[in-house]
């Protein structure tokens, strides 16, 4: 499958915010947008103004990178929210939570998304006791989320676990940090996701 693979930290500077993309270095002062805050490239430091299409796609764009999917997926994802009942947008947002690399790395169990993926496609985890290894699997209600039976000595997840205490656990997951493991009180609603993310300029975009 196709990914990304220059620097992520480019990506945060082309948003000129934020995405909390590589884990503890982010709230280090090594933080690029702490650096260079600047679009990267040769006009990154002289005047943009946007059209309205371009701020829609740039918010497209930031959210599809906080979660770190290609278009193609993203472009899919968006496909299922807006076939489904209810509000797209808030659809969109909701399944982009419920993704099993999002709840690992919820959970604390990667100190990234991309680490939480990457723990993911290794098959460390189990979900309601059988072993599931794809990252856009979408949790449910009730479910178990483990480490596997014989990952639970990795030293990564260990270490992200020990990390997670300094962020914010979300209210829809029960973590149980010394079994590693998770339980799904609820399937998260838009008033759960906290980060600043207008998914309506998303709506229009692809509406277009
Ligand atoms: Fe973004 Fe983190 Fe890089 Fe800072 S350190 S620019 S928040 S990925």
């Amino acid at each position: 499958m196709a990914r990304y693979t220059g620097s992520v930290c480019r990506l945060c500077r082309r948003e000129n915010q934020k995405l909390f993309l590589k884990g503890d270095r982010c709230m280090t002062d090594k933080c690029a947008i702490e650096r260079r805050g600047y679009p990267p490239g040769q006009h990154g430091q002289g005047r943009i103004k946007f059209s309205e299409y371009g701020l829609q796609l740039r918010e497209k764009q930031k959210i599809k990178r906080i979660y770190g999917l290609m278009e193609r997926q993203f472009r899919n994802l968006f496909g299922k929210a807006d076939r489904a009942k209810g509000i797209t947008g808030s659809n969109l947002l909701t399944m982009l939570e419920r993704r099993l690399d999002n709840v690992a790395y919820r959970a604390g169990f990667g100190n990234s998304r991309s680490e939480a993926r990457q723990l993911v496609r290794h098959g460390h985890f189990t979900i309601n006791g059988k072993a599931v290894n794809v990252p856009s699997y979408l949790i449910g209600k009730g479910d178990v989320v483990e480490v596997h039976q014989t990952s639970k000595g990795v030293t990564r997840i260990a270490a992200a676990l020990e990390s997670v205490k300094r962020r914010e656990i979300p209210q829809w997951i029960e973590l149980d940090a010394a079994a590693q493991k998770v339980r799904i009180r609820d399937i998260p609603s838009r008033d759960d996701i906290t980060a600043p993310m207008e998914e309506r300029m998303v709506v229009e975009l692809y509406s277009k």
